[in-house]
């Protein structure tokens, strides 16, 4: 089995954000027979969730994935009370709209700290509270590892071990892992994390490439061929442990694809993914 299967696409749909609202992209994935979505949040909130949900379900889409919820560390209680709060709404628009799993960027180093373990540690803690909520109603939760690059700003979980930790920790009911290879291609420890994962935790998998060099730390993400992830050698090593789910393609592109046609970009996401991933 070399080619993916074209049904497992998935379009974050951060993809295209400049140049379509939410409607669109819904209608340009069921143009495109793009079967999987995952929406942020702000997008959702533009659109209006009660729409959003109709939209997605009219054209059949499957919600990958929902971005995002996390962002754990604060600089006191009463901010970490708020963002507990705001996670609890993700679940529950996450479960309005049947997503398959809750994403988790767990937030980086509170403003003026330089206490990382601190910080990791209000992950463990924040997390911990969240799946009290989560875990009745049925939402999983995915923690992302992002590359080390964003640990002060976005999330001090960085290596697929660090995920596997805390779901050790946490207990794995309703808790696992979105694996986004533009985060984990990296590390040496792949292989032997998602073994150590199992399916049971593999709730997403992402795809783009890493583009050398890269010119912006967010937002020149590679489409698939453009770099030198092994994406296919990887969606293997996922697919033999069973993982059947789908290949969600998340591109942050300020220079390069966010300013192509997005029907473009649309069919290129399509044509790479049956290339190269
Ligand atoms: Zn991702």
């Amino acid at each position: 089995m070399h080619q993916p299967d074209p049904q497992k696409l998935s379009l974050n749909t951060a993809t295209v954000r400049q140049q379509w609202t939410l409607d669109k992209i819904i209608e340009g994935c069921a143009r495109h027979e793009i079967r999987g979505i995952s929406p942020w949040r702000d997008q959702v909130a533009a659109l209006g969730l009660s729409q959003t949900r109709q939209l997605i379900k009219q054209h059949q889409l499957t919600v990958t994935g929902y971005c995002r919820g996390g962002m754990f560390p604060g600089i006191d209680a009463a901010h970490r009370q708020r963002q507990w709060q705001d996670n609890q709404r993700a679940v529950d628009e996450a479960l309005e709209l049947d997503a398959a799993c809750l994403v988790l960027v767990v937030g980086g180093l509170p403003a003026g700290s330089k206490d990382l373990a601190g910080a990791r540690s209000q992950v463990r803690d924040g997390l911990s509270a969240l799946l009290e909520y989560s875990r009745p109603r049925g939402m999983p939760l995915a923690i992302e590892p992002l590359h080390p690059m964003y640990a002060a700003d976005r999330a001090c979980v960085n290596t697929l071990a660090q995920a596997n930790d805390l779901c050790d920790e946490l207990g794995d009911d309703g808790l696992g892992l979105a694996v986004d290879l533009y985060h984990t291609w990296w590390d040496p420890n792949f292989q032997r994390e998602i073994t150590r994962a199992g399916l049971k935790r593999l709730l997403a998998f992402h795809i783009c490439d890493w583009l050398n060099p890269t010119q912006d730390l967010l937002e020149d993400r590679g489409m698939m061929g453009d770099g030198v992830i092994d994406i296919r050698g990887f969606r293997q090593a996922v697919e033999a442990l069973g993982y059947d789910g789908f290949h969600e393609v998340e591109i942050f592109s300020k220079s390069n694809w966010w300013t192509r046609d997005p029907d473009e970009v649309l069919r290129v996401c399509k044509a790479r993914h049956q290339e190269h991933g």
